[in-house]
């Protein structure tokens, strides 16, 4: 096979590799080690899975050989291997979310540190070696296949000599300069060293020859002089021994943060780390992290939740959903129990009630830290709740609010009066005394609910508005129907019972005055609004639209946003200002010319709607209008 170019997202990768002045360059060996874990987790899944491979686990292991004189290290696995095809894809073209991320990361900062923080995988090798080649073969396949680069200038595949499955990674390490020592990846004690450091954790035993100095049998006795020998021993350089099952004190948040990134191709430290276990009725260990910023497919519909499922340290299932309720999607991690069969398949897990009894656990487990978050550290609670609060209000929603009592607490607002996120619980301990209901305005931003007419009339009596402005918020608080005995209630419905008796007495003499006047308004209107009323809760704006019944204007706007649904309409009642001058004029109107006054009550409507942010169903004809009347 001729020589082939990398495509080119990969070697824009490869450059910053080969470039790199990154001081930690060691990562390569984490890098390939992992690779070589992956491939023996494919095979022995289908072991697994079908168990027609013949194999067990214990045939699995992953060996390093360094050879000192060819300045080579080579890591070997016995996994799955690939193809002549898979090698072409897999190493010539850059696919996993991981390494592409970095890229882009990379791009922005133009800042190597960040390579620490990624998973950058196989180019990696390309940061210590000048020459890096791949011998492989496919798991029940005949053909051995050897792929080699030089780095940027391409690569090239030929068939290959390998003997057995899986694959080797053979390094040829640069020559050392002023400032780089590239040998030290030639000494054993450094590469059992960085064994320990990145890889001590995965399943497989890391095998490698190490040589010790040892007193020749029969010397060293009865007097006689110790004479020493070399000897060659294959020694497993990792524990084992998985992360989670070390204890919180042999394991630093440092390490945890590493094993996440990792883990789950995060290139930011976690926001949270909680880490369970419990014995009895379930036994199990949890190791769970929420992430310091939502994915970016989070909130689309290719995003799949789940926790990784071991059984007792070993991995059955990649994505456990059934672990995790919809309002935690975000959370990531992974749970070993010892009750769980190795053999188990996905329908079963499904239904098993030691499954259940272990989500239900973690659930309960989230909420609590969740609440601790938000009661001992609000700050860091508003940065998770700017990525996932969302989440959680959808949550509240969902499933006819099956988790609305769970999550009412967790729920942040913008409040109009502290100017800053509050919980439900907050606002009502301020409510005044008289105060019936708990009051929020819906709008695109916080600006525009804050602009609305009514929120005037409730600043003015120093009442608290919640500021909705995502599209689920209303949905949720209907949900929830009432916090603490108190009742929501939209600023745009028709009562806020915010009125003195004798307020509400003169709006309704004013109503009772100019009763014929509302009804030609109304009339004017057609079908547009259900009623056309005198309006005392209004200050300095001369109208506002209001609703009766159970649907808001802005809950209109969200359902008739969804697709394939029949459009709804809210009971719609345009409200005008008793006190404003505006109402005199439309009263003389009345009296001298009708035809004018029914202009006045369209443009007054379409005012209206555009305060509260929908948009007209005829905006030219609205801007006729208005110059015909200017
Ligand atoms: P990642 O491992 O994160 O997907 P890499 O760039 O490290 O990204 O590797 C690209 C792909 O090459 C892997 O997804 C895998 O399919 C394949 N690969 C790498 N190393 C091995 C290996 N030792 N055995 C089998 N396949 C491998």
């Amino acid at each position: 096979m001729a020589k082939k170019e990398f495509q080119a997202e990969s070697k824009r990768l490869l450059d910053l590799m080969i470039n790199s002045i990154y001081t930690h360059k060691e990562i390569f060996l984490r890098e390939l080690i992992s690779n070589a874990s992956d491939a023996i987790d494919k095979l022995y899944y289908r072991t697994l899975e079908d168990g027609a491979t013949g194999l067990s686990r214990e045939d699995f292991s992953i060996r390093l050989e360094v050879d000192k004189e060819a300045r080579t290290i080579s890591i070997t696995d016995n996994g799955i291997g690939m193809t002549q095809e898979e090698l072409d894809q897999n190493l010539g073209i850059i696919a996993r979310s991981g390494s592409l991320q970095f890229k882009q990361e990379a791009e922005k900062k133009e800042d190597v540190d960040i390579i620490g923080q990624f998973g950058v995988g196989f180019y990696s090798a390309f940061m210590v070696s000048q020459r890096v080649t791949v011998d492989t073969r496919a798991f029940g396949s005949e053909e051995a296949w050897h792929w080699e680069s030089e780095g940027l200038s391409g690569y090239e595949i030929t068939p290959g000599a390998k003997e057995g499955h899986g694959s080797t990674i053979t390094l040829y390490l640069k020559p050392d300069t002023e400032d780089e020592r590239y040998s030290e990846f030639l000494d054993q004690f450094r590469v059992q060293e960085l064994v320990k450091k990145y890889s001590d954790y995965i399943r497989y035993p890391i095998l490698m020859e190490v040589q010790h100095t040892k007193v020749k049998e029969g010397t060293g006795v009865d007097g006689k002089d110790p004479e020493y020998e070399t000897v060659f021993e294959t020694e497993t350089l990792n524990s084992m021994t998985p992360i989670w099952k070390k204890s919180r004190s042999e394991v630093s948040d440092q390490e945890l943060g590493a094993f996440y990134k990792e883990k789950f191709y995060d290139w930011q430290e976690p926001l949270k780390v909680i880490r369970t276990s419990t014995e009895g009725a379930a036994t199990y260990t949890a190791l769970l992290f929420i992430p310091k910023t939502a994915p970016m497919d989070y909130y689309t519909r290719e995003y799949e939740k789940g926790l990784q499922l071991y059984a007792s340290g070993v991995l059955i299932m990649e994505k456990c959903a059934d672990l995790l309720p919809d309002c935690y999607s975000f959370v990531k991690g992974l749970v070993d129990s010892q009750d769980l069969s190795l053999n188990i398949s996905r329908e079963m897990l499904q239904h098993d009630r030691q499954l259940k009894l272990i989500a239900g656990r973690l659930e309960k487990k989230i909420t609590s830290e969740l609440t601790s978050m938000l009661n001992n550290d609000r700050e860091k609670y508003e940065e998770f709740f700017k990525n996932f609060g969302l989440q959680l209000k959808y949550g509240m929603y969902d499933n006819y609010g099956a988790k609305k009592e769970e999550l009412k607490d967790l729920v942040l607002f913008y409040s109009s009066t502290e100017k800053k996120l509050v919980t439900l619980k907050e606002y009502v301990s301020r409510m005044k005394a008289e105060q019936k209901y708990i009051y929020y305005g819906c709008g695109e931003t916080v600006e525009r609910v804050m602009g609305l007419p009514q929120a005037e009339t409730l600043k003015e009596k120093g009442m608290e508005m919640l500021c909705l402005t995502d599209n689920v918020d209303e949905f949720a608080l209907r949900m929830l129907m009432k916090y603490d005995d108190k009742e929501f209630r939209n600023i745009s419905s028709d009562d806020l019972e915010l009125e003195t008796s004798e307020e509400k007495e003169k709006t309704k003499e004013l109503a009772e005055q100019n009763k014929e006047m509302l009804t030609f308004l109304k009339e004017s209107l057609g079908d547009k609004v259900t009623d056309v009323r005198v309006s005392g809760k209004l200050k300095s704006h001369a109208v506002c639209i209001t609703t009766d019944g159970m649907i808001t204007t802005e809950m209109e706007k969200v359902l008739n946003a969804m697709p394939a649904r029949e459009k709804i309409k809210a009971q719609r009642v345009l409200e005008v200002n008793g006190e404003h001058p505006i109402f005199q004029r439309l009263c003389d109107l009345y009296q001298n010319d009708k035809d004018r006054l029914k202009l006045y009550a369209e443009i007054l409507y379409d005012q209206a709607l555009l305060i509260e942010g929908i948009s007209l169903e005829d905006p030219a004809d609205f801007s006729q209008k208005l110059c015909q009347l200017l």
